[in-house]
């Protein structure tokens, strides 16, 4: 089951595990807001998408 976090700026990432979306929410946030996010943080922020549902 993929996952996705919508971020408040409107940016939109998707992946299929856990790690690989950790660490793209964590890039971002770092980059573009100077903030560190937490693993669980980023875990929670993300919901369930069906992996077929493209956008
Ligand atoms: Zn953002």
């Amino acid at each position: 089951m993929a996952k996705q976090v919508n971020c408040d700026c409107g940016f939109m990432v998707r992946a299929q595990s856990d790690d690989e979306l950790v660490e793209h929410v964590q890039l971002h946030a770092r980059e573009i807001h100077q903030m560190d996010v937490p693993r669980d943080k980023a875990l929670e922020m993300s919901k369930p998408v069906e992996a077929t549902v493209t956008i």
